[in-house]
Formats: C-alpha cells, sequence, structure tokens
C-alpha cells in the first residue's frame, strides 16, 4: 500500500513496513487541505462542507472584531516577536493579555505560552523532578501524559474519573505529589470530577492541576471554564492551563495560578524558556475574543441547545453517545477501520466529521468525534443526523 520507501535501503526501508502495518490496522492518518478560513463551512478540494470536527466552539476563529484586533496588532507590533519573552520578545500586548487571563480565572497571575502542548510539558517538569511523584487520569490528553514523563518524577496512572483509585495511590507516594486532569474530556467530552479531586488533594497534600483545554469559554455561567462550573478557587485547584486555540478561537496557551507558581515557571519551565515569543498580534487578537467570550453568553447557550439536540436525536436513532455535556459529543463505534469508513461516507454526503482512533483513544473505542460551534444551526443538527440514519444504520 505504502512504497515510496521501497528504494531505500535498511534500516530506512524498515519504515516502509511500519506504515503498512498502520494501514492495515486502520490507523493511518493523513491531512485535508482547506482553501478557506475556519468555521462551519469548509472548503476542501473545490467542495463545500459542512463542519462538526472543530474545536473553534464559540466560533471566533474569523469573527471579524478578532481578525481587525490582528490586523491592528500587526500594524503595531509587526509579526514576529523576535525573541523568547525572557529576552526581548514579551510585549505590552502579552502583558495586558496576561492581566486580563488572570482576571478572568480569578487567579493571582497568568503566563503566556506558545502553545498548550508546551505549556504542559513545562508545568509538569518544573513542578516535579526525581524522587516525586505524578498521578493521571488515564484519559489524560497526550501532552499531559508526555508531561509526566518526561518530568522525571514517578509516573502513575489512576482509572478514568476514579477518585478511590487515585486515593489509593496517592497513600503509596514518596515526594512532592502532584494530581493532573483534562478538566473536560477531549475525545469523550465529559467533565473530570474536580470537587472530589481537590478533596483528595487536600487530604494528600498534594498539587492539582486542571488542563481547561475544551472548557475555557465553552463551560460555566461566564465562560470562566470547569473550575467556574464547580466553584473551586485558587486554593482549591492551584494550577489551571488553559489553551486558546480552542474556545477563545486564536492560538496559544497560558497558565494562571498563585504568584509563587508564576515566578517559578519564569525560572523553571523550559518550554517557556527556549521558546519564541508568539506573536504580540495574537494577542491582540486573543484580548479581542477573551472580551467577546465573556459578553456574549448566546454563544454558550446555542451550543448547550445544539448539543442536546444533537444528543436526544442520536439517542433516537439507537446511536451509542457518551455521557458527554459538552459541545463534544462522541458516538462510539468501536472497530477502528468502520470509524473511517463512516467518517468518508459522511464526508461524500458533504459533512466533515473525524475518525479518532487508538492510541488517541483506547483499543475498541473508536468514535466518531462530533463537535458543536455556536455558528451552527438547528439545520445543520437534524441534516447530519438524518446521514448518521442512513450511514450507520445502513451498514447494520
Ligand atoms: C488541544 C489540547 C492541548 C494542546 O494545546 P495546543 O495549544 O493545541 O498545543 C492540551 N490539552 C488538551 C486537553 C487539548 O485538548
Amino acid at each position: 500500500m505504502v512504497n515510496i520507501l521501497d528504494f531505500m535501503t535498511p534500516p530506512f526501508s524498515q519504515l516502509a513496513v511500519g506504515l503498512d502495518d498502520i494501514a492495515r490496522q486502520g490507523l493511518y492518518r493523513s491531512r485535508r487541505v482547506i482553501a478557506s478560513p475556519q468555521s462551519i463551512n469548509l472548503d476542501i478540494d473545490g467542495r463545500n462542507v459542512v463542519n462538526f470536527c472543530s474545536n473553534d466552539y464559540l466560533g471566533l476563529a474569523n469573527h471579524s472584531g478578532v481578525v481587525n484586533a490582528f490586523k491592528a496588532g500587526v500594524d503595531r507590533y509587526g509579526v514576529g516577536s523576535g525573541s523568547a519573552h525572557l529576552v526581548c520578545g514579551h510585549s505590552a500586548a502579552h502583558h495586558a493579555l496576561e492581566e486580563e487571563l488572570a482576571a478572568f480565572t480569578g487567579r493571582d497571575r497568568a503566563l503566556l505560552f506558545s502553545t498548550g502542548y508546551m505549556a504542559n510539558i513545562g508545568v509538569i517538569s518544573a513542578l516535579l523532578g526525581r524522587g516525586d511523584a505524578v498521578f493521571e487520569d488515564r484519559l489524560n490528553h497526550a501532552s499531559l501524559l508526555d508531561g509526566g514523563l518526561l518530568s522525571g518524577a514517578r509516573f502513575k496512572r489512576y482509572a478514568h474519573a476514579d477518585v478511590v483509585d487515585l486515593g489509593a495511590n496517592l497513600d503509596k507516594a514518596q515526594g512532592n505529589k502532584l494530581i493532573v486532569t483534562d478538566g473536560v474530556f477531549s475525545m469523550d467530552g465529559d467533565f473530570a470530577p474536580m470537587d472530589e479531586l481537590a478533596v483528595a488533594a487536600k487530604n494528600h497534600n498534594a498539587w492539582l492541576m486542571v488542563d481547561d483545554a475544551h472548557g475555557l469559554g465553552v463551560i460555566g455561567e461566564q465562560g470562566g471554564g470547569i473550575l467556574e462550573y464547580f466553584g473551586l478557587s485558587q486554593q482549591d485547584v492551584p494550577v489551571l492551563m488553559g489553551t486558546l486555540g480552542k474556545g477563545l478561537g486564536t492560538f496559544g496557551a497560558f497558565v494562571a495560578g498563585p504568584d509563587l507558581l508564576i515566578e517559578t515557571l519564569i525560572q523553571k519551565a523550559r518550554t517557556y524558556i527556549y521558546t519564541t515569543a508568539m506573536p504580540a498580534a495574537v494577542a491582540e487578537a486573543t484580548r479581542v475574543s477573551l472580551k467577546i467570550a465573556i459578553e456574549e453568553n448566546w454563544r454558550r447557550d446555542k451550543l448547550k441547545q445544539l448539543s442536546e439536540r444533537f444528543r436526544l436525536g442520536a439517542e433516537q436513532l439507537g446511536l451509542q453517545v457518551m455521557p458527554s455535556a459538552s459541545a463534544i459529543q462522541p458516538i462510539l463505534i468501536g472497530d477502528s477501520q468502520s470509524a473511517v469508513d463512516i467518517s468518508n461516507a459522511l464526508l461524500n454526503a458533504g459533512f466533515l466529521v473525524s475518525a479518532i482512533r487508538p492510541p488517541t483513544v483506547p483499543q475498541g473505542s473508536a468514535r466518531l468525534r462530533v463537535t458543536f460551534s455556536a455558528l451552527h444551526q438547528e439545520q445543520h443538527v437534524d441534516r447530519l443526523l438524518d446521514a448518521l440514519a442512513r450511514i450507520i444504520l445502513g451498514r447494520k
């Protein structure tokens, strides 16, 4: 199937065998080239399709106010930031955004990172080392798992959202302890039991870190995310990581928390110190998208309505929905190749829905990850349900 490397000699020729292997398991990954702005409609190969796989939940990635702020940012600061934050790349735009993110999350301070992946790796490695222990939900995002492994601390996974299993592991641990969890699980859409995790952390004298990539701007009355939803303070959850490329529609990430945490990260987080700052114009655009996310409650209300309409409709069709109260509404398929086949059939019918396969999700739990945007309308949901009924039920 894959033969571009056939001409090569060992050891590189082994790569072809590896790629063939991936393809045979229905796990081969490839990109689709998009020729339009991010929105609920995308132009793919000259065709217009309805997009149900973006994380641009609030519909801000191509919002005119956000776009104009980006352009004004470029006019004022140019494109490149020139260096890392600690050298000469930390602009007034970055600084203002950090202050606004701190106020928004109700934390002492916030610190920008260039991506969420880097934020997670930087934070965990700055807080822990050999002799310490990190505890991770087994469904945590890859960047959290990688961060834990890279830190050199003892690495323990606990059963998904299972505070009893976590407690048993905490009892046995030595050194500094950090509990790490997604807030809204990225491939399932369910919420971490943050209130119970906060109690477990206090009882065991452990730090607690939440990655709220999919909750920020989306969950909570004011869009404050999973911690607003649970009403948890900086004392309860001292380490909050959020991303800017999902609900807020731009790019980048931040960590918010106590002053001591932020100062420690500035001194020790290698993925903060040794990388170029995000363009200042991205920070300017994010300042505007944050304002819109806070003020425009209709976006969250709309998302809730659309997600519930889809969930109810999918249940009525007998599709296997998952326990999600968020804008991520997966349909469980099981077999990887079937998930890919269904995703391709949906694309032919004009709907872009991604098939999520192992190792992103556990073996045998391949799924269609359907996500909604505040810009979708009820008719989009109904048309997707019709297509799912035709394609999935038609296969049985
Ligand atoms: C997307 C995501 C990240 C990575 O953020 P980027 O800014 O895209 O690097 C981290 N954690 C979770 C839970 C995510 O969904």
